[in-house]
């Protein structure tokens, strides 16, 4: 134990923004000191059991002793080294991992340095298909409400309008086309009437629209929203009869965390264009990567352009790219599938949370539960609570979520569960 704080969090209060927050009455921030396995130590003594998975992307847990190796290796090569020109065997093989894992169609890779990023080239992929094809008015991108793609402009512009407050950047924000979130349940059945709606929202603005893009089964940031696979099989039939291509978003969903390798694979559908990122690296490194088809492949090179106008400085990064084989070789592995069977069944221990009157709705699937209360949570009280209890859960909105690394045993789930249970009936929310 170590209470000595060498981190001057004062100077980070004033200094360094954290996501999402106010520079004028900012969050608390807790000093971390050290990961290991599903903890994160403070730099004042606690450990802490890791509910959050570093927002989906430790799936491993933290310093996997593989992963790390890979790392080391690789950097005692080649740290870095540019993209354009140049290649090397992280890169390809990675890319071959990802051609191997991802639906069949999708075997052309471009590797991006985030999430946003790779929605960014995934629009821009659709965008430049349709403008090969000689279809000029193909520019806008049609989406449901609820969702999330990230935070630069163009992935911004297909987030929930409410959620992401595209009112303050009115003007600037391109103008998508959106349809209501998705609402028949998972584990419920399909309302036909949904399909329908959304049948005619594709009539009408389809000759407008170069793709579709959408979470697969789980919308995360914008609710925590499960839906029906018959939703996404729908969408894919839409996506064909009216010439519009399907991108699905798995940087949450990717790797394992719904219970299938793809959240698409729930509805055995095949996009045109796959994000991944978030568990790309086993949350080591950032990296992305935006997989399309050989038909989109080829369709944006015999364009006017011929080439996919995108390419960041630190494009396919070694180092990431020897985190991300790593991670996906564990990934492969049958004791990681059944791991993760394990970690829903003891989720399903959330259930019990019903029993409180402040909960709305209880919902696992896959390595993700989530409990909904019925007011908005208060982060910072919350927080100071779960510390008290060894557990790391940071909430937002009505949710108190976990999706912790596949790794997590049976009692800490349990111990997550306990703190969840114990801060709403407490009422320290
Ligand atoms: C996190 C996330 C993104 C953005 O990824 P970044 O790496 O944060 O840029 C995009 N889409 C989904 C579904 C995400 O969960």
């Amino acid at each position: 134990m170590n209470n000595k704080h060498t981190i001057d969090i004062e100077f980070d209060r004033k200094h360094i923004w954290h996501p999402y927050t106010s520079m004028i009455d900012p969050l608390p921030v807790y000093p971390a000191a050290r990961t290991f396995e599903n903890k994160i130590e403070l730099e004042t003594g606690e450990t802490l059991i890791d509910g959050m998975a570093s927002w989906w992307s430790a799936v491993h847990g933290y310093g996997h002793p593989e992963i790390i190796a890979a790392i080391k290796n690789q950097a005692d090569t080649m740290s870095h080294v540019m993209f354009g020109g140049l290649t090397h065997q992280p890169a390809v093989e990675l890319c071959k991992l990802l051609v191997e894992l991802t639906p069949a169609p999708l075997n052309r890779v471009f590797l991006a340095d985030g999430g946003s990023v790779s929605v960014e080239v995934a629009i821009k992929m659709a965008i430049q298909y349709w403008l090969s094809k000689g279809k000029k008015n193909k520019t806008q991108i049609m989406t449901a409400k609820k969702g999330y793609h990230g935070d630069t402009f163009a992935a911004m512009s297909v987030c929930d309008p409410v959620n992401s407050m595209h009112a303050m950047y009115q003007g600037f924000l391109p103008e998508q086309v959106f349809v209501d979130a998705p609402r028949s349940e998972f584990y419920g059945s399909q309302s036909q009437d949904e399909l329908n709606a959304l049948e005619t929202a594709f009539a009408a603005h389809h000759e407008k629209v170069a793709a579709f893009i959408i979470e697969p089964i789980v919308q995360n940031a914008g609710g925590m929203n499960f839906y029906h696979p018959e939703y996404l099989k729908a969408l894919r039939a839409l996506c064909d009869k009216y010439e519009v291509l399907l991108i699905v978003d798995e940087i949450a969903t990717g790797f394992g965390r719904t219970g299938k390798m793809f959240a698409c694979e729930h509805a055995d559908i095949a996009p045109d264009i796959m994000c991944v990122g978030k568990a790309l690296t086993g949350g080591n490194m950032t990296l992305a990567a935006t997989l399309t088809t050989e038909e989109v492949a080829l369709g944006i090179s015999q364009g006017e352009a011929k080439v996919l106008m995108h390419g960041p400085t630190f494009m396919g990064n070694p180092l990431a790219c020897a985190a991300a084989v790593a991670s996906l070789t564990i990934l492969k592995r049958q004791e990681t599938m059944a791991n993760i069977e394990r970690v829903t069944s003891a989720l399903n221990a959330l259930k019990r949370c019903l029993n409180l009157s402040a909960v709305v709705d209880v919902r696992v699937l896959g390595a993700i539960g989530v409990v909904e209360v019925e007011r908005v949570v208060n982060v910072a009280k919350i927080q100071k609570f779960f510390i008290q209890q060894g557990v790391w859960i940071r909430p937002f909105g009505k949710l108190i979520y976990i999706m912790p690394p596949y790794i997590t045993s049976n009692e800490d789930i349990e111990t997550l569960i306990d703190a969840i249970y114990a801060a709403i009936e407490g009422e320290h929310f």
